[in-house]
């Protein structure tokens, strides 16, 4: 008889996994169905116990093919087919990530946030941003910076301006 081969995730491969999909834990947890602790616990356990409800939901929401607890004894015999089978596995789970992400970067490139700028009457402004921009089409959200030399010199020195007055107020109570 030999050893069974017990082979398990990582929980730093779940929050790997997390981050490559563009989740914070919170977001994770929502789309799990657990809670934002079952998260973080997970994360930090060296093992994943692919038979925890809240493991199988998070692999799920992550479109991650998650093997189930694999326990073979005959392990000569299956355990190189077992390996092809996991790596597979996360191939495909890889390969979903990445169409995953260029959605997003489509995505992200249309979306359309609240501009925020500060407007005369002092109140953040309320205009839908340009697709893709943070700002509005009145706050620069059409703008595709400085074009000719003078004006690439202009901002620069307006930034060193705001870099110096920056500095400046850092260092008031020091002496250094
Ligand atoms: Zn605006």
């Amino acid at each position: 008889m030999q050893e069974p081969i017990q082979i398990y995730h990582s929980g730093a491969e779940l929050a790997a996994r997390r981050k490559a999909a563009g989740l914070k834990q919170r977001e994770l947890a929502q789309r799990a169905g657990c809670g934002r602790s079952a998260v973080q616990y997970w994360e930090r356990r060296s093992r994943l116990d692919p038979t925890s409800w809240a493991v199988a939901r998070m692999a799920q929401a992550l479109g991650w093919v998650l093997p189930a607890r694999i326990v073979h004894h005959n392990a000569h015999a299956r355990g190189r087919g077992l390996r092809r089978e996991i790596a597979e596995a996360d191939a495909l789970a890889a390969a979903m990530f990445e169409e995953w992400k260029a959605r997003e970067v489509q995505r992200a490139a249309t979306r359309r946030v609240v501009c925020g700028a500060k407007t005369r009457k002092g109140t953040p402004c309320r205009c839908k941003s340009e697709p893709g921009k943070r700002r509005c089409k009145f706050h620069g959200g059409k703008s595709t910076g400085p074009r000719t030399p003078e004006g690439i010199e202009r901002i620069r020195e307006a930034q060193r301006r705001r870099w110096k007055a920056e500095a400046a107020r850092a260092h008031a109570d020091c002496r250094c």
